[in-house]
């Protein structure tokens, strides 16, 4: 006989489980218990469902790397114990939780499907319901023995995506979010289909679990008329190990000698400053204008195609591994996990 699928539902906060408190009207997490009134739906699976629920629970805008790391650690705990992972997440930062984890997981050869909802499931309406089955289904989906999406992936309206490549883009339609620069991994209609060419195949390692995240990052983000001053404050934050700058179109900045010297100075202070693009869709290539050469010229570090949810957390990876700086920028231009398109 089959063995039965045990699929392991945690609940982390967001929309999908939030109710209006009473006094002031705004929406906020309730305990999960009484799902099962919310959704019966959920007793006609054939898999063995458990729940966990995080304490406290959290509008995702809360979250920050030590919740990533209990979050990592929960599924380490449980990795050899269940078939999949679906994760009930907040969806403004879900791109950033995914994609941390999707570092933080090496190895990982079952799924991590993060889902939630724009409107709470208790409302009628609401978009939480599908997002939550179908990510179940997902997660619970084999081939053979083998897990057909062994990933950490985000499945909102119909769609399901490298968590590493998604941006929420929208606040308000289901289709929250996007992954401009990688095919869907699947998507769901009458029939579940899985695009295969584009989900990685289990390796068969042994799950390593990174808990070390170094946030010692800073983002900035360029407009026409930026200030010296802002500029020069943003860069010169004290102990300050790593920045990323988003830039114009393919990776273009201002000339302006005040502009260059700013991040030349950076850099040789021995932070790691990185291009990524404040573009949606598209990659950097230093090198295409002047105005992205002289970045090249003096040590930017090429963000590729990479979104500035996943870039950020694969540095605070890659800090938290106290690498040499040569090591850093090597991994930096390469695909850890397929979060960047290297041709
Ligand atoms: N503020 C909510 C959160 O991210 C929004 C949502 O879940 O859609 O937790």
């Amino acid at each position: 006989m089959e063995e039965e699928i045990k699929i392991l539902i945690i609940y982390t906060g967001g929309t999908i489980g939030m109710i209006q408190d009473p006094k002031t009207g705004s929406l906020t997490p309730f305990n999960f218990e009484g799902i099962y009134d919310q959704i019966p739906e959920l007793k006609r699976f054939d898999y063995q469902l458990e729940f966990y629920s995080f304490d406290p629970l959290i509008d995702s805008s809360n979250t920050r790397p030590e919740y990533w790391v209990e979050l990592a650690s929960l599924i380490e705990k449980n990795y050899d114990d269940y078939d999949g992972f679906v994760v009930l997440h907040g969806t403004d930062t879900m791109s950033y939780t995914a994609s941390a984890l999707s570092f933080m997981l090496e190895n990982l050869n079952k799924p991590v499907i993060f889902t939630g909802s724009q409107l709470p499931l208790r409302v009628l309406r609401t978009d939480g319901r599908e997002n939550f089955i179908t990510a179940i289904e997902m997660a619970a989906r084999r081939e053979g023995n083998v897990a057909m999406v062994p990933e950490v992936c985000i499945y909102f309206e119909n769609r399901l995506m490298r968590a590493n490549r998604t941006a929420k883009y929208n606040t308000e339609n289901f289709n929250a979010f996007i992954s401009p620069n990688y095919p869907l991994l699947a998507e769901a209609g009458i029939y579940l289909r899985f695009y295969k060419h584009d989900i990685f195949k289990p390796n068969g390692k042994k799950l390593k679990v990174h808990k070390e995240l170094d946030n010692r990052v800073g983002l900035l983000k360029i407009f026409p008329g930026i200030t010296k001053e802002f500029v020069h404050a943003a860069l010169s934050v004290p102990n300050q190990k790593a920045l990323v700058i988003e830039t114009f179109g393919t990776g273009n900045a201002p000339t302006d000698e005040w502009f260059i010297d700013e991040i030349r100075q950076c850099i040789e202070r021995g932070t790691f400053v990185v291009n990524v693009t404040q573009c949606v869709a598209g990659a950097v290539d230093m090198g295409q204008y002047e105005t992205s050469l002289l970045l090249k010229n003096i040590g930017v570090i090429s963000g590729y195609d990479s979104t500035t949810e996943a870039i950020l957390s694969k540095i605070m990876y890659l800090l938290g591994r106290n690498l040499t700086r040569e090591k850093f920028i090597h991994n930096m231009n390469l695909s850890l996990r397929g979060e960047i398109s290297i041709v």
